[in-house]
């Protein structure tokens, strides 16, 4: 959804959509994130402030996101609220006062006079989920031999026992008892 700055003013303006799985389908991406398990609540508000424009904005609704130990697909719940100072690209003959602090760096999302909220949602989706992602605190992984979803249970490798660190650890076991 592309809102229009030049409609925008200090009185603030609230958005709220819901975003439906085809939404982040249709970014194609098939990475961390596989998609929406309900549909996302988006509620966001957006006003002038100066030469600026603050944006504040709550997401909720849970993911299908890709275990980083197992591959296999976890649902995670999303819940996040973030706030964005969007600044315009400096123009010829301004640039000297304007100062570029990090908030600035949230004007790429302001092209022309507009601003792209669907950009802006996604990266605020990729960052509310950690680089390593897992399905659950204890998951097993894969295992590094034949690939077999360690969670599903124990594997041949495992049970033959035939690697030397998985036969240490049966001997510490059997010491110990
Ligand atoms: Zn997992
Ligand atoms: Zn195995």
């Amino acid at each position: 959804m592309l809102i229009d700055l030049k409609k925008i003013t200090h009185v603030s303006r609230r958005i709220t959509q819901t975003l439906g799985p085809g939404w982040w389908e249709k970014a194609g991406d098939k990475g961390l994130v596989l998609g929406f398990e309900d549909p996302l609540s988006v509620s966001v508000e957006i006003y002038r402030a100066g030469d600026k424009y603050v944006l504040e904005g709550s997401l909720n609704g849970s993911l299908q996101v890709r275990c980083d130990r197992c591959t296999e697909s976890y649902r995670r719940e999303l819940k996040t609220a973030f706030r964005l100072f969007l600044a315009p690209p400096p123009r010829d003959g301004f640039d000297e006062e304007v100062a570029l602090t990090p908030e600035d760096l949230a004007g790429d999302f302001i092209v022309g006079e507009t601003v792209e909220l669907d950009d802006i949602i996604r990266e605020q989706i990729y960052l509310a989920v950690p680089m390593k992602s897992l399905c659950r605190i204890d998951c097993r992984g894969l295992c590094p031999e034949c690939g077999a979803d360690l969670n599903q249970g124990d594997c041949r490798c495992l049970k033959s026992s035939g690697r030397p660190e998985f036969a240490k650890l049966k001997n510490l076991k059997f010491e110990g008892e």
